[in-house]
């Protein structure tokens, strides 16, 4: 009798050893914490050229119609007047429209190139909220310490940030070793065709960067959960983009002799069937990787579940996915978008349409997706097809143990010393998958800092930026390429 609870507490013990010494062995990934070099930037100068940069209505639209033309070339004659000397030592043509390619040439020839991205594009301002903005959103204007306006993190920040750090080095009399390249797509948020020419034109040169670095990542304070630093948050790889159209076609009919099921009512079950057959989440491939670099970090209890996802996996797939961005790390995404049918109160339609938007995970793909969608409508009536429009792949996972992310990883530090860097996954899309074929180290950081409300900013009301914040982007870049190509 006495055997059974005696061998249930070895199990224990066995299970408890084997949790403690899997946490122990969890080290920490990050990188000893760096002395920032000392580089002097007048920001509040930097500040200005960026308010300025702002004030250009760049608002991209699919396709050419509504786009401002005078806008975007308002935009590169004020960079020019902005940016002397990098327009004075740089190689720099237009590529397909407004798209912007600068080269930087290296002295060794021998060494692969660095490629920095960002674009000029930026979402318009959804009318109506205009007035809820602190300053106006294309003003360009600087008070109580911030940068306001559209683009000013998204995504200008980053594009004059480059070009500061550039005009200041070669003031410095810096010569890179490595040829460096500025690529600035000018359709981005609308699919970047811009960035597919100019990755085309570079594949065709046979240029392949060491490795790129674009938008999508960036220093999280006080949004991540259980974590008390800094996060800088660098993008190693980006979810796909799919739609899929669903139809169903009937008799219609007078709405006073209804059938049993109508159009309305059998595209309704089957975008219900979607909502509750979501496709599989788990912890995998860079969100993996991520709570690799974050667990050591995390008070004991902490580092223990995530040292010990054998056990504690599922469980923090369920605290995850609580959240509609933890839930969006973890799985292909379903949204239902567009739902029509219908135009008048006493007919009945014959056909009924909807779109359901998916982001796709790293390891899955469109087909996955498509199959998944016919086998959980399970209903040969309605059409599936992809809808006509911008269709993407997850990207290629970048490694995060190359020697390029460890000099990001190192640069970061020299920025904001007590940040803990962690790979991550970009849930929307930026153009640097388009220049996937040229590199295997495509990264997505800024060194932008997002607090809690942020997020929302971004291609929402009050998108801003600190000045103070604003000089860190800027040395960031400038560190990155004294380190890379210096
Ligand atoms: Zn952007």
């Amino acid at each position: 009798m006495r055997k059974v609870p005696f061998a249930v507490a070895i199990v224990v013990l066995l299970v408890a050893l084997v949790l403690v010494a899997k946490t122990l062995a969890y080290g920490s990934k990050q990188l000893p914490a760096e002395a920032a070099p000392s580089v002097s930037i007048d920001t509040a100068a930097a500040a200005a050229r960026l308010a300025g940069a702002v004030a250009f209505r760049t608002i991209s639209f699919q396709g050419t119609a509504g786009v401002d033309t005078t806008q975007f070339q308002g935009l590169h004659t004020y960079l020019q007047q902005s940016f002397p000397t990098v327009h004075a030592r740089l190689g720099r043509e237009r590529v397909a429209g407004f798209n912007l390619l600068y080269r930087w040439p290296g002295s060794d020839t021998a060494l692969q190139p660095v490629l920095l991205l960002a674009h000029q594009d930026v979402v318009p301002v959804e009318s109506g909220t205009e007035g809820r903005w602190t300053e106006p959103p294309f003003a360009g204007r600087i008070s109580a310490g911030y940068v306001w306006g559209r683009g000013a993190v998204d995504d200008k920040g980053n594009l004059v940030a480059i070009l500061e750090a550039v005009e200041t080095l070669l003031q410095q009399g810096f010569q890179p070793r490595r040829t460096v390249y500025l690529a600035f797509g000018a359709d981005e948020e609308v699919g970047g065709a811009g960035a597919r020419q100019i990755a085309a034109l570079l594949g065709s040169r046979n240029v392949h960067p060491e490795f790129l670095m674009d938008e999508g990542g960036a220093i999280a304070q006080g949004v991540v959960p259980g974590a008390r630093t800094p996060l800088a948050l660098v993008g190693i790889a980006e979810k796909g983009y799919m739609s899929v159209e669903l139809t169903v076609h009937v008799p219609g009919g007078h709405s006073s002799m209804p059938p049993p099921e109508t159009a309305v009512g059998i595209l309704s079950a089957a975008i219900n069937r979607l909502q509750r057959q979501q496709l599989r989440a788990a912890i995998r491939g860079p969100t993996a990787q991520m709570l690799d670099y974050l667990g050591p970090e995390l008070p004991f209890f902490g580092r223990l579940a995530l040292a010990n996802r054998w056990l504690f996996g599922g469980l923090i797939a369920r605290r995850l996915a609580a959240t509609p961005q933890g839930n969006a790390m973890l799985r292909t995404t379903t949204a239902p978008t567009i739902f029509q049918g219908g135009v008048k109160d006493n007919v009945l339609p014959s056909t009924a349409r909807a779109v359901v938007n998916f982001r796709i995970l790293p390891g899955d793909s469109s087909a996955t997706v498509l199959r998944h969608v016919r086998r959980a409508i399970a209903d040969a009536r309605i059409e599936v097809r992809p809808l006509e429009g911008p269709l993407s792949e997850p990207s290629p996972i970048s490694d995060a143990n190359s020697p390029s992310f460890r000099l990001l990883q190192r640069t970061i530090r020299e920025i904001v010393p007590d940040a803990v860097v962690v790979p991550w996954l970009v849930v929307g899309g930026t153009d640097a998958r388009h220049y996937a074929a040229l590199t295997r180290d495509s990264y997505r950081f800024s060194a932008a800092r997002i607090g809690p409300g942020d997020l929302e900013r971004i291609h929402g009301t009050n998108e801003r930026v600190a000045v103070a914040n604003y000089g860190e982007m800027i040395r960031f870049y400038l560190l990155l390429i004294r380190n890379s190509a210096g």
